[in-house]
C-alpha cells in the first residue's frame, strides 16, 4: 500500500523535481553504499496501528509557546503565514571556500527548496538561512534569532571526500550540493520544531535527522542520493569519532555510528527491494533491517501528522 498522506508526498516530489543530480557511486573502506541504478516509486506499508494513531493525533502548542518571548510561535487555532524561509549567500574571505560558495549559489537549489516550502507551509516568522564562512566546520539553528547558519567549512569537508571519484562536472556539482542538503534539512527540522512548537518526544537531534531523511527520501532519486550522502557523512564522522576515541555517550546527538545506522534503516525501510544491497553488504544488519519498513512508515506518517496543520489550503 502506498502512503495515503495528503499533501506531504507532493511537497517532497515538487521539492526536488528540478534537480540535475545524478546517481553517484559512494564507497568506503569499511562501509559500501551504492546508489542503485534502478528507479522505482516510493512505497511503504502503513500499518493499521499507525493509521489509527494518526487519526487521533492533534497538535497542541499551548504548553510550549512561551519559550521565545521575542518571537511569535505558531498556534494551530490562529494560523497566519507571516514568515518565509530566506536564503543568503555571504561572500567568502578565504579562497578555499570560493568554489563551494559559487556552486551552491549558482545552483539555486536552496532558493528553489525555500520557495516550494514557502508556498506550502504556514510559518510565523522568517527563517533566514546564511551560507557563510564560520571559522569552523559547523551548521546550526539559533532559536533566539530564528536563523540557520550553514558553514562553508562543513560543506567543503564533505565535498573533498565525495568528489574524489566523480568523473563529470555534473556529478561534481551534484556532490557539492548533496554535501549540504542533508544538513540543511536537519537544521530546518530544528527550525520547524521550534517555530511551529511541534510536540516531539525523544531526542530532538534524532527527530530532525529523521525529518531530513524522510523529506529527502520522498523527493525522488535525487533526494535519495542526498540521503545516501548524509548516511555516508555519518559513516565518515563515525570513523573519525572512533579513531579519536571521542565517544560522547552523554551528548545530545546519538553517536555518529548510531546516526549512520538509523539513517541507513530509513533508507532501507523506504524501499527494501531497491536497497536490499544494504543488507546484503552488511551495511545494515539483518536484525535491524527487519523493522525498518515499519519504522519508515511510522515516522513519515508522524511527520505528516505534525506538519499537516501548517499546510496552506
Ligand atoms: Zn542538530
Amino acid at each position: 500500500m502506498k502512503i495515503s498522506c495528503d499533501r506531504l508526498p507532493r511537497i517532497y516530489v515538487t521539492l526536488m523535481s528540478w534537480v540535475l543530480l545524478t546517481p553517484v557511486l559512494i564507497s568506503c573502506t569499511e562501509i559500501n553504499i551504492k546508489s542503485s541504478p534502478t528507479d522505482s516509486g516510493i512505497s511503504a506499508t502503513v500499518t493499521p496501528i499507525v493509521k489509527a494513531r494518526s487519526g487521533n493525533a492533534k497538535v497542541t502548542t499551548a504548553a510550549i509557546n512561551s519559550r521565545t518571548p521575542t518571537q511569535q510561535t505558531a498556534q494551530t487555532d490562529e494560523l497566519e503565514d507571516t514568515g518565509d524561509i530566506l536564503i543568503f549567500h555571504n561572500p567568502v574571505k578565504d579562497e578555499t571556500y570560493q568554489e563551494v560558495h559559487e556552486i551552491i549559489q549558482d545552483s539555486q537549489i536552496f532558493e528553489e527548496i525555500a520557495q516550494t516550502l514557502n508556498e506550502l507551509l504556514i510559518l510565523p516568522n522568517d527563517i533566514p538561512t546564511y551560507f557563510m564562512e564560520c571559522g569552523e566546520e559547523n551548521a546550526y539553528y539559533d532559536p533566539s534569532t530564528v536563523e540557520i547558519t550553514m558553514c562553508y567549512e562543513l560543506i567543503e569537508r564533505y565535498k573533498e571526500i565525495f568528489t574524489e571519484e566523480v568523473e563529470t562536472d555534473e556529478e561534481y556539482i551534484a556532490e557539492v550540493v548533496n554535501a549540504g542538503l542533508f544538513t540543511f534539512f536537519h537544521e530546518l527540522g530544528h527550525a520547524l520544531v521550534d517555530q511551529l512548537a511541534l510536540p516531539i518526544t525523544g531526542r530532538e537531534e534524532d527527530v530532525v535527522d529523521e525529518f531530513a531523511a524522510i523529506i529527502l527520501l520522498q523527493a525522488g532519486e535525487e533526494g535519495e542520493n542526498a540521503v545516501l550522502s548524509g548516511v555516508w557523512q555519518f559513516a565518515v564522522d563515525a570513523e573519525e569519532e572512533a579513531e579519536l576515541e571521542e565517544l560522547t555517550y552523554w551528548g545530545e546527538h546519538s553517536l555518529d555510528i548510531q546516526r549512520y545506522y538509523n539513517m541507513a534503516c530509513l533508507v532501507y525501510g523506504s524501499n527494501p527491494e531497491k536497497y536490499q544491497f544494504l543488507v546484503e553488504n552488511e551495511d545494515l544488519p539483518a536484525e535491524r533491517a527487519e523493522g525498518c519498513e515499519y519504522e519508515y512508515a511510522q515516522k513519515s506518517q508522524s511527520w505528516e501528522v505534525l506538519l499537516s496543520p501548517y499546510y496552506k489550503e
